[in-house]
């Protein structure tokens, strides 16, 4: 029995959660779910974004399924990350058919490094107009996320995965990571490893994203090259994401509160829907997960979406539209 914390949140966090809760209730997993409170109303209730009691039962919960929070994101989500050290962000990135966007056939998934590069806050003035930031790359960090990329791959039937680095220009920091990546690859036998500079697979990335399977990088370029991956197949309103650490694991849309739709049930699920199907990938219920991921492709192919996406249907609609077809 796994215990989830769910957190809906703010905004059309709550509306896309009732719909991913709807999917996880229809498929009858062994889970028991902790409904709690954080963001801007758990803040005007209890006077503290993230309530103590929030806190405690999340520590003792095996995942947490996050909505949005709106203008105490900061405290919340990134607190959340930090307090539960999850090391890997997860964020997919791939086409539908029925969703316009620049490229057909997309399907990445990008493995960021999520404790350290220039994410140290290690930013010094050493003089006056002279100001330095500290650049943290270690063997323990980079072989724990290459490891999850690479076990992530063959967990997934993926054939490739790529490292992004500039260790022509880094040669210590990037190196290392560069040296750590190829070591770790002769492990796994089966799937190709290769790797560019950051800069090169980024004009990839525009023009050919067909050739990336797996994308393993370090913090700083997995934050920039995500957004870029995120553009490139369309939308806001399809992309999940998971921060994973040894314990716990984290799952929240890539989206926020979205306060000009909220209330108005018109907030697509879909990436809700999707993050819950990371949740289960990471239980180890990759057979629920893909039925899932098979109806929402369905769904939208067959034009019965939320209005973002050109359809008609109410937040709700569309997650029973899903369910029907689990
Ligand atoms: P936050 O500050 O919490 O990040 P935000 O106001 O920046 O929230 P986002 O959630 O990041 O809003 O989304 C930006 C815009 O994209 C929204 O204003 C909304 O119109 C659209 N959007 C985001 N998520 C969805 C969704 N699930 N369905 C439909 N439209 C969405
Ligand atoms: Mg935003």
């Amino acid at each position: 029995m796994k215990r989830v914390a769910v957190i809906p949140g703010d905004g059309i966090g709550k509306e896309v959660m009732d719909a991913a809760m709807l999917i996880l209730e229809r498929l009858e997993m062994p889970f028991e779910y902790v409904w709690l409170e954080a963001g801007d109303e758990a803040e005007k209730k209890y006077g503290k974004p993230l309530p103590d009691e929030t806190l405690e039962e999340v520590r003792k919960s095996d995942a947490v399924l996050f909505g949005a929070a709106g203008e105490t994101a900061a405290d919340v989500i990134v607190r959340l990350r930090q307090e539960l050290n999850t090391f890997a962000n997860i964020r997919p990135a791939r086409t539908f058919r029925g969703v316009e966007s620049i490229h057909s056939d997309v399907n990445m998934v990008i493995v960021r490094e999520n404790t350290e590069c220039l994410y140290k806050g290690l930013e010094f003035e050493v003089a006056d107009g002279v100001t330095e930031a500290v650049r943290v790359i270690t063997r323990e960090a980079s072989e724990r996320i290459v490891r999850y990329a690479f076990e992530l791959a063959k967990r997934e039937g993926r054939k490739r995965v790529t490292a992004l680095h500039k260790a022509n220009v880094m040669k210590k920091t990037c190196g290392l990571f560069k040296q750590v990546f190829y070591e770790v690859a002769g492990e796994y036998e089966g799937i190709e490893a290769n790797d560019y500079y950051i800069d090169a697979a980024c004009m990839y990335m525009a023009m050919r994203p067909q050739m990336f399977d797996v994308i393993v990088t370090t913090n700083m370029f997995g934050d920039i090259v995500s957004d870029l991956a995120a553009g490139v197949v369309g939308g806001l309103g399809l992309a999940p994401s998971a921060n994973i650490g040894e314990r716990h694991a984290i799952f929240e849309p890539v989206h926020g509160a979205a306060f000009d739709i909220a209330g108005k049930g018109i907030a697509n699920p879909t990436a809700m829907i999707l993050t819950a199907c990371m949740m289960l990938r990471h239980f180890g219920y990759l057979s629920e997960a893909e039925r899932v991921e098979r109806a929402v492709e369905k769904v939208i192919a067959e034009g019965r979406t939320t209005p973002d996406l050109g359809g008609s249907l109410k937040t709700m609609e569309m997650a029973e539209e899903i369910a029907k077809l689990l």
